[in-house]
């Protein structure tokens, strides 16, 4: 047997010793549990074996062959696979995992796949725009941090040397959001597979397509370049059912969840290490010593990026009166179109809001500003990006993540009342806060009270995910359970290896 087929063999010893010893241990025989549980072992041992050699295919080795797509039926076979790529991915060096890296970055970086992902994805999920899911795709691929993300940490003394290093957690389920369904899918494949992990994708079913196209892409990649079979996989039907099945199977060391409160709350509950990528509400303060025109320019950049899309994409604008008639003229100068009829205002509203008022329409998510006015009866050109409304600060756009430019104003009387209303309307997410300001105190001031994972000054928003902005971009920013702006070393367990009174040459 050869390393792999060693391998094969252990995977599929663990996973049937795991998963299928509380349901075949004899319920009525406590007292002979011990001496079965040995025997069963056993016999599993001998069973894989004799069907490694004899080419009889068991559960997990069967399925190496579906080299190329890592799409399968069931949630059990895809899991099953990526255990037993697992196993393999271990015995790589670190010179095959920065070359599995590289090439998954190589795959999303030639134009013609940047621009088929991000035509699907548009296509499929009716949201968003192309151009910027291009910007979005390209980002992932080139700026999510590899193998350099993981250095080694030593202590010295006289008592020796211990090391401290980022090693696997094993398997890790990921769910993905339809808002950044490819994205996602890049920057987490190669984050989590720079740590050593193998990933198990649970996608949103209305971004399905694209979505096992992204992995597909990425298996047929790894399968030229000589990696295990399987170390990123997916199932052809991605449901809720799915996900649950994933996260409730043993066999997944970790749960990564990016998407709104349910699914983060779902895998903060599950009892597994959990990081959870959850909803935002970014409020855009400008105060009176900004540079009006250059903030004006930056939100509307900001809040019309994918047609608002992102999670941190400016939702609302909180501006000090003193500067507010400017700023708004701005923003119109930079595409922006103010609604003012009350009318329209109330029609809108009963668009692009679900029923209850509660959140939006998930119709309208992600559409952008020149359709949603269409449906106002109001035409406009190429030029428009944003709609602006200006209201009151209780009003629903100003309280709920919409997810698309509809961009509610609100008046206040100065920079004090704008910071406290901000950190209001951000709900306590920690996710993303903007400011226009060139008054270091109150943005110290803002920083300090707000708490979010980004905080972007004077820039659009996407500055702090790496686009146009210093800084390492990801589509997975964990502001609930505080690993930030995910990379490697978030996907990864932090081990200490100690060698006793020696090695120490200082
Ligand atoms: P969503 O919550 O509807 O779906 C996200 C994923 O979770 C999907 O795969 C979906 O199938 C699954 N899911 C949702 N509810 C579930 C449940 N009850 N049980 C099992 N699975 C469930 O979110 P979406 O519309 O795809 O994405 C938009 C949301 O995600 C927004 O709130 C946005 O702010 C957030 N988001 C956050 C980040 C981040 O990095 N923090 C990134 C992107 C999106």
């Amino acid at each position: 047997m050869n390393d792999i087929e060693i391998a094969q063999a252990v995977s599929t010893i663990l996973s049937k010793f795991t998963k299928a010893t509380p349901d075949t241990a004899p319920a009525a025989a406590p007292a002979t549990s011990d001496a079965a549980r040995v025997e069963s072992l056993d016999d599993i041992v001998a069973k894989a074996l004799a069907q490694q050699t004899s080419g009889r295919a068991a559960s997990a080795s069967s399925l190496v062959t579906n080299v190329g797509n890592g799409a399968f039926e069931t949630m059990d076979e895809a899991i099953s696979a990526a255990v037993l790529a697992q196993v393999q991915y271990r015995h790589c060096s670190m010179q095959d995992r920065t070359s599995f890296i590289n090439g998954v970055r190589d795959v999303f970086l030639q134009e013609e796949v940047l621009c088929a992902i991000s035509r699907m994805a548009v296509d499929e999920t009716g949201m968003g725009n192309y151009e910027d899911k291009l910007i979005k795709n390209r980002v992932a691929a080139l700026k999510t941090p590899g193998l350099e993300d993981l250095a080694t940490r030593a202590i010295t003394g006289d008592g020796g040397l211990t090391l401290i290093e980022y090693s696997a957690f094993g398997v890790i389920g990921s769910i993905t959001p339809t808002t950044n369904p490819t994205e996602t899918i890049i920057n987490n494949s190669i984050s989590m597979l720079a740590a050593g992990n193998t990933v198990v994708f649970s996608p949103h079913p209305r971004s399905r397509k694209v979505s096992l196209y992204t992995v597909e892409l990425i298996n047929t990649k790894l399968a030229q370049l000589g990696a295990p079979a399987n170390m990123v996989v997916t199932v052809t039907k991605p449901s809720i059912d799915n996900t649950n099945a994933m996260i409730n199977d043993p066999r997944i060391n970790m749960l990564v969840a990016t998407g709104g409160p349910a699914i983060v709350k779902t895998v903060m509950s599950s009892g597994k290490k959990a990081i959870g990528a959850g909803a935002g509400n970014p409020p855009a303060v400008v105060d009176e010593t900004a540079d009006i025109e250059k903030a004006a320019r930056d939100i509307i950049k900001g809040c019309s990026f994918d047609n608002n899309l992102p999670c941190v994409a400016e939702k609302e604008v909180i501006v000090v009166n003193q500067v507010a008639d400017y700023l708004i003229h701005c923003m119109k100068k930079s595409g922006a179109y103010l609604l003012c009829d009350k009318k329209l205002i109330q029609q809108l509203q009963t668009l692009v809001l679900n029923e209850k008022g509660t959140g939006p329409n998930t119709g309208f998510v992600g559409k952008d500003a020149r359709y949603i006015l269409q449906q106002l009866g109001i035409t406009v050109g190429d030029d428009i990006k944003v709609i602006l409304i200006e209201t009151e600060r209780t009003h629903p756009f100003v309280v709920h993540e919409l997810m698309m430019p509809v961009l509610p104003v609100v008046r206040v009387d100065n920079v004090d009342e704008a910071i406290e209303l901000a950190v209001k309307v951000e709900h306590g997410n920690r996710h993303t806060a903007i400011m226009h300001s060139t008054n270091v105190e109150k943005l110290t001031k803002m920083a300090r009270l707000i708490q979010t994972t980004i905080f972007v000054k004077n820039g659009p928003s996407y500055a702090g995910i790496g686009v146009g902005g210093e800084g390492h971009a990801t589509f997975t920013i964990a502001g609930p359970t505080g690993e930030g702006l995910t990379s490697a070393r978030a996907f990864a367990r932090h081990r200490r290896c100690v060698m006793v009174e020696a090695l120490n040459i200082r």
